[in-house]
Protein backbone atom coordinates (compact mmCIF):
# COMPACT_ATOMS: atom_id res chain seq x y z
CA UNK A 1 0.00 0.00 0.00
CA UNK A 2 1.40 3.33 -0.85
CA UNK A 3 4.08 2.55 -2.84
CA UNK A 4 2.66 1.85 -5.81
CA UNK A 5 3.34 4.54 -8.70
CA UNK A 6 0.93 5.57 -11.16
CA UNK A 7 0.03 8.04 -13.17
CA UNK A 8 -1.00 10.78 -10.56
CA UNK A 9 2.22 9.89 -8.76
CA UNK A 10 4.26 9.92 -11.36
CA UNK A 11 3.29 12.88 -13.62
CA UNK A 12 2.79 15.60 -10.68
CA UNK A 13 6.60 17.14 -11.73
CA UNK A 14 5.87 16.85 -15.22
CA UNK A 15 2.69 18.40 -15.43
CA UNK A 16 3.94 21.31 -12.88
CA UNK A 17 6.65 22.21 -15.22
CA UNK A 18 4.61 21.86 -18.15
CA UNK A 19 2.60 24.24 -16.67
CA UNK A 20 -1.04 21.57 -16.91
CA UNK A 21 -1.41 22.53 -13.58
CA UNK A 22 -5.02 24.24 -12.67
CA UNK A 23 -5.11 24.63 -9.22
CA UNK A 24 -2.59 23.92 -6.24
CA UNK A 25 -2.67 24.14 -2.79
CA UNK A 26 0.00 22.54 -0.14
CA UNK A 27 -1.70 18.96 -0.55
CA UNK A 28 -3.86 18.57 -3.30
CA UNK A 29 -3.69 19.72 -7.29
CA UNK A 30 -6.09 19.68 -10.07
CA UNK A 31 -5.66 18.85 -13.37
CA UNK A 32 -7.74 18.96 -16.55
CA UNK A 33 -9.03 15.39 -17.19
CA UNK A 34 -7.20 13.36 -20.21
CA UNK A 35 -10.32 11.08 -20.43
CA UNK A 36 -12.37 14.13 -20.53
CA UNK A 37 -16.31 13.02 -21.38
CA UNK A 38 -17.44 16.66 -20.75
CA UNK A 39 -15.56 19.75 -22.30
CA UNK A 40 -13.11 20.77 -19.03
CA UNK A 41 -13.64 17.64 -17.13
CA UNK A 42 -11.38 18.01 -14.15
CA UNK A 43 -9.72 15.87 -11.85
CA UNK A 44 -8.97 17.19 -7.82
CA UNK A 45 -5.63 14.74 -6.44
CA UNK A 46 -4.15 14.66 -3.51
CA UNK A 47 -0.32 15.15 -4.41
CA UNK A 48 0.23 12.23 -1.12
CA UNK A 49 -0.70 8.66 -2.62
CA UNK A 50 -4.19 7.83 -1.25
CA UNK A 51 -5.83 4.82 -1.74
CA UNK A 52 -8.87 4.72 0.72
CA UNK A 53 -10.85 7.55 2.12
CA UNK A 54 -9.98 6.62 5.49
CA UNK A 55 -6.44 8.02 4.71
CA UNK A 56 -8.03 11.36 3.93
CA UNK A 57 -8.01 13.09 6.85
CA UNK A 58 -6.92 16.55 8.58
CA UNK A 59 -5.28 18.89 6.45
CA UNK A 60 -5.19 17.12 3.25
CA UNK A 61 -8.99 16.14 3.45
CA UNK A 62 -10.07 19.93 3.87
CA UNK A 63 -7.72 21.26 1.18
CA UNK A 64 -9.53 18.59 -0.96
CA UNK A 65 -12.82 19.96 -0.19
CA UNK A 66 -11.12 23.86 -0.25
CA UNK A 67 -9.66 22.63 -4.05
CA UNK A 68 -12.87 21.95 -5.71
CA UNK A 69 -14.69 25.90 -5.82
CA UNK A 70 -11.45 26.98 -6.67
CA UNK A 71 -11.06 24.35 -9.30
CA UNK A 72 -14.43 25.09 -10.82
CA UNK A 73 -13.91 29.51 -10.30
CA UNK A 74 -10.38 28.71 -12.51
CA UNK A 75 -12.72 26.76 -14.90
CA UNK A 76 -14.67 29.84 -15.26
CA UNK A 77 -11.82 32.15 -16.06
CA UNK A 78 -11.11 29.78 -18.77
CA UNK A 79 -14.32 30.94 -20.54
CA UNK A 80 -13.70 34.06 -20.02
CA UNK A 81 -11.16 35.04 -21.73
CA UNK A 82 -10.21 33.84 -25.30
CA UNK A 83 -6.49 33.41 -24.99
CA UNK A 84 -7.41 30.66 -22.18
CA UNK A 85 -9.85 29.12 -24.03
CA UNK A 86 -7.83 29.08 -27.47
CA UNK A 87 -5.12 26.88 -24.43
CA UNK A 88 -8.12 24.47 -23.89
CA UNK A 89 -9.07 23.73 -27.38
CA UNK A 90 -5.06 23.66 -28.18
CA UNK A 91 -4.53 21.39 -25.12
CA UNK A 92 -7.44 18.52 -26.29
CA UNK A 93 -6.11 19.07 -30.08
CA UNK A 94 -2.74 17.95 -28.26
CA UNK A 95 -4.22 14.90 -26.50
CA UNK A 96 -6.20 13.60 -29.26
CA UNK A 97 -2.71 13.65 -31.21
CA UNK A 98 -0.12 12.68 -28.56
CA UNK A 99 -2.41 11.42 -25.63
CA UNK A 100 -0.56 8.32 -23.62
CA UNK A 101 -3.19 5.95 -24.77
CA UNK A 102 -5.93 5.62 -27.34
CA UNK A 103 -8.93 6.65 -25.06
CA UNK A 104 -7.42 9.61 -24.40
CA UNK A 105 -7.11 10.55 -27.99
CA UNK A 106 -10.28 9.71 -29.41
CA UNK A 107 -11.90 11.40 -25.89
CA UNK A 108 -10.05 14.64 -26.84
CA UNK A 109 -11.47 13.96 -30.48
CA UNK A 110 -14.75 13.95 -29.51
CA UNK A 111 -14.09 17.45 -27.29
CA UNK A 112 -13.33 19.38 -30.14
CA UNK A 113 -16.64 19.19 -31.81
CA UNK A 114 -18.55 19.14 -28.70
CA UNK A 115 -20.97 21.30 -28.70
CA UNK A 116 -20.18 22.83 -25.52
CA UNK A 117 -16.83 22.99 -25.94
CA UNK A 118 -16.91 26.87 -26.14
CA UNK A 119 -20.16 27.21 -23.90
CA UNK A 120 -19.35 28.65 -19.87
CA UNK A 121 -20.48 25.84 -17.41
CA UNK A 122 -22.71 27.17 -15.03
CA UNK A 123 -22.70 24.78 -12.28
CA UNK A 124 -20.87 21.25 -11.26
CA UNK A 125 -20.98 17.80 -9.98
CA UNK A 126 -18.57 16.29 -8.07
CA UNK A 127 -18.07 12.53 -8.00
CA UNK A 128 -15.36 9.63 -7.45
CA UNK A 129 -15.28 6.36 -9.31
CA UNK A 130 -14.65 4.15 -5.79
CA UNK A 131 -13.55 0.64 -6.59
CA UNK A 132 -13.03 -1.32 -9.95
CA UNK A 133 -16.65 -1.97 -10.55
CA UNK A 134 -17.64 2.10 -9.64
CA UNK A 135 -15.04 2.60 -12.77
CA UNK A 136 -11.71 3.40 -10.92
CA UNK A 137 -8.94 2.88 -13.15
CA UNK A 138 -6.31 4.97 -11.02
CA UNK A 139 -5.88 3.56 -7.39
CA UNK A 140 -5.42 6.79 -6.18
CA UNK A 141 -7.83 8.88 -5.04
CA UNK A 142 -9.84 11.28 -6.72
CA UNK A 143 -12.89 13.53 -7.62
CA UNK A 144 -14.24 14.07 -10.91
CA UNK A 145 -15.30 18.03 -11.47
CA UNK A 146 -17.90 18.14 -13.42
CA UNK A 147 -18.43 21.36 -15.50
CA UNK A 148 -22.67 21.70 -16.30
CA UNK A 149 -23.66 24.20 -18.58
CA UNK A 150 -27.06 25.63 -18.67
CA UNK A 151 -30.41 23.88 -20.49
CA UNK A 152 -33.30 23.83 -18.83
CA UNK A 153 -34.58 20.94 -21.38
CA UNK A 154 -32.23 18.43 -19.98
CA UNK A 155 -32.03 16.55 -16.61
CA UNK A 156 -30.14 17.27 -13.96
CA UNK A 157 -28.36 15.53 -11.41
CA UNK A 158 -24.98 13.69 -11.16
CA UNK A 159 -26.86 10.40 -11.91
CA UNK A 160 -27.52 12.13 -15.24
CA UNK A 161 -24.59 14.08 -15.91
CA UNK A 162 -23.47 12.41 -19.00
CA UNK A 163 -26.85 10.69 -19.92
CA UNK A 164 -27.21 14.14 -22.32
CA UNK A 165 -24.27 12.60 -24.37
CA UNK A 166 -24.94 9.22 -24.10
CA UNK A 167 -27.25 7.99 -27.62
ZN1 LIG B 1 -0.50 7.68 -6.47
Amino acid sequence: MGLEKDIFCNNFEVWKKDKKILFENQHVYSILSITPTVPALTLVIPKKHIENFSELTGNIAEEFFHAIPKTFEIIQEIYESCDKLRDLYEFYTQLSKTGPFDLAKLQAKEMLIHPELKVKPVAYNVGINYGTFAGQTVNHLHWQLIPRRENKDRPFGIATAFKEYLN
